[in-house]
């Protein structure tokens, strides 16, 4: 084969190809190397003879639909001089290590990975599920593992399930960058060992940390980073109270004897759990009226959720240190149960609440990153290896990479 095409079409240009085969739907190119070595590499003696060969098969990129392999005879060199322990195989510039593959078709396969998956990539270039796998693990491993912590100063941790409400994994993420910096096991204290572990030997300074207002977060928090601003993210307490809002709705419901006031009690879910600023609708806001003048604590428990949202709507911590105060104050005189267990958890947590006036972070990008994941295993084959799901978390936030998976 003429060697302009073998470097044009596969990069190889210190090597000629000796004979090509065709074998059902694949190409076979047999190549070796233009010209031998002569002076050894190591003294720069002359006399360097051949010590035997091996023949080697690296999956090469597609032609004509077929598939490629460049089956290579691979020389081995030994250097005549007396003092000198060279013995080697003569180097191949197309392909990496033992690799079965050339740098041209791992590239490939990286390229294709980012809209299809590694079944359909396999599928199409006719080779194992496991070497499309291989690539694209060294590929992320080389880019993207571990993450550099260089100017990392605000950090979010929020944990995800791996499986149906089973397996929690935690993950760490660079407020600034939305980059995935630590992923760990469970959605315990020790999920973050190895993080704090790492930040220590990096000389990490974290200055400001979102979390929920998990109890294993926060002592972890408190444990190894004392002296950052740690903020509760308040989506997870306006959360906190929405769900004690329901609660209260579905008692109240099952407690209401007469059948009119059930009727107008049932389906006030979605309006008492909507923001009463977004309910233009005259006949919802008519049935939520309705619903709330018949049941003093329902109408208490949804006046305190609305307020609650303006402890993060004021304009300096001192108010919102009295909202809150006040706030605190009227769900503790409504006697309603879920009322003042929710006041004793904001109290529990005033601190961390009020520290969004310090810092305005939360775990919000997380969130959103914790979706993406959700689309990622949706589509997924490959993540019962760890090793692997990990990576693709490390690279999430590049979407070159992110679109597809499995
Ligand atoms: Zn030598």
């Amino acid at each position: 084969m003429n060697s302009s095409f073998l470097y044009h079409a596969w990069g190889l240009y210190n090597h000629k190809c000796t004979r090509e085969e065709y074998k059902g739907n694949t190409i076979i190119l047999h190549i070796e190397a233009k010209e031998r070595k002569k002076e050894c590499p190591k003294c720069g003696h002359r006399q360097l003879v051949k010590n035997g060969f091996r023949v080697r098969d690296f999956i090469g990129l597609p032609i004509g639909g077929k598939k490629v392999i460049i089956r290579m005879k691979v020389q081995r060199y030994k250097c005549k001089n007396q003092d000198c322990d060279y013995d080697r195989q003569e180097s191949i510039p197309f392909a990496t290590g033992s690799c079965g593959y050339t740098h041209r078709f791992a590239k490939y396969v990286v390229d294709l990975l980012r809209s299809m998956t590694l079944k359909d990539a396999a599928n199409l270039l006719g080779v194992s599920w496991d070497t499309v796998k291989d690539i694209h693990t060294r590929h992320l491993e080389y880019h993207y593992a571990p993450p550099s912590l260089e100017g990392v100063d605000s950090i979010g941790i929020d944990e995800f399930a791996v499986r149906k409400g089973h397996v929690y994994k935690t993950i760490v993420v660079d407020l600034k960058s939305d980059r995935i910096l630590y992923v760990g096991n469970g959605k315990g204290a020790d999920a973050l060992d190895g993080f704090w572990k790492r930040i220590r030997r990096k000389g990490v300074g974290i200055k400001y940390i979102a979390t929920d207002l998990s109890a294993a977060f926060i002592s972890s928090v408190y444990e190894n980073c004392p002296n950052a601003v740690h903020v509760f993210d308040h989506f997870h307490v306006v959360k906190l109270m929405n769900e004690k809002l329901d609660e209260i709705r579905r008692v109240q419901y099952h407690m209401e004897k007469d059948i009119n006031k059930r009727k107008v009690l049932k389906g006030t879910r979605y309006l008492l759990l909507s923001n009463g600023a977004d309910i233009f609708d005259k006949e919802y806001k008519t049935r939520l009226d309705n619903a709330l003048d018949m049941n003093k604590p329902l109408s208490q428990a949804y006046y305190l959720k609305e307020q609650l949202r303006e402890i993060w709507m004021q304009v300096n911590k001192d108010d919102a240190e009295r909202g809150m105060t006040d706030w605190v104050k009227q769900a503790r005189e409504s006697k309603v149960p879920q009322l003042v267990k929710m006041a004793t958890t904001v109290t529990a947590h005033r601190t961390g609440i009020l520290a969004w006036y310090d810092c305005h972070i939360s775990t919000g990008k997380v969130e959103g990153i914790n979706n993406k994941i959700k689309v990622m295993k949706r589509t997924a084959y490959g993540f019962r290896d760890e090793q692997y799901f990990e990576l693709r978390l490390y690279a999430l936030h590049d979407c070159r990479i992110t679109r597809n998976v499995g």
